[in-house]
């Protein structure tokens, strides 16, 4: 499995599925939240508001993910995830290691062999660049090297909004 780190918009990301930092409502927000609803088109906000009325009544738990089509995104699917929020008191890095491992369980069940994520938790939830680094890329190794290497995920890329997001990243990767 590659795994590296560009900068850019992960909404115009050609992989098979993009992460979302959602928020537990998944009715839309703001940051990559709204970029994602934006170019999937209001198809996206229907499935999330159907998974709401059905599995999800009481809104996707935070650590937790749930797929839905990507509609007008290039990627087929979206996983959304829901990251801990520093300014709710949710510090537990075990809840943000969980972000980026349950949308690679998703995409191994799906059949998606790229995958594309965000700096969850890095923007409005108020965690540190520098530790949404060091816990995503930990997690992501952890997962590689506890899966079979034949088949499933074959990239995943983060996908760094700024420079200095692309930088923490970088420095992890090594
Ligand atoms: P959270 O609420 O989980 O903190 P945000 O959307 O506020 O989520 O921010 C998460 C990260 O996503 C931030 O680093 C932000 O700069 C970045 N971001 C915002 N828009 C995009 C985009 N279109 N593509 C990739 N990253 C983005």
């Amino acid at each position: 499995m590659r795994i590296e780190s560009v900068q850019g918009d992960i909404t115009t990301q050609g992989v098979d599925a993009i992460v979302n930092a959602a928020n537990s409502s998944l009715l839309g927000g703001g940051g990559v939240d709204g970029a994602i609803h934006a170019a999937a088109g209001p198809e996206l906000l229907d499935a999330c508001r159907e998974l709401r009325r059905t599995t999800l009544p009481d809104g996707l738990p935070v650590g937790d993910a749930v797929a839905t089509p990507g509609f007008r995104l290039p990627a087929r699917w979206v996983l959304h995830t829901v990251g801990p929020n520093r300014h709710r008191g949710q510090t537990d890095p075990v809840l943000l290691a969980s972000c980026f491992a349950r949308p690679l369980e998703l995409a191994v069940e799906l059949g998606a062999s790229s995958v594309a994520f965000p700096a969850v938790s890095a923007g409005v939830y108020g965690w540190a660049l520098d530790d949404v680094a060091r816990i995503a890329v930990g997690t992501v190794h952890a997962w590689q090297s506890s899966t079979d290497p034949e088949g499933g995920v074959e990239l995943v890329r983060f996908v760094l909004f700024s420079s200095a997001a692309l930088d923490a990243f970088r420095t992890e990767l090594g």
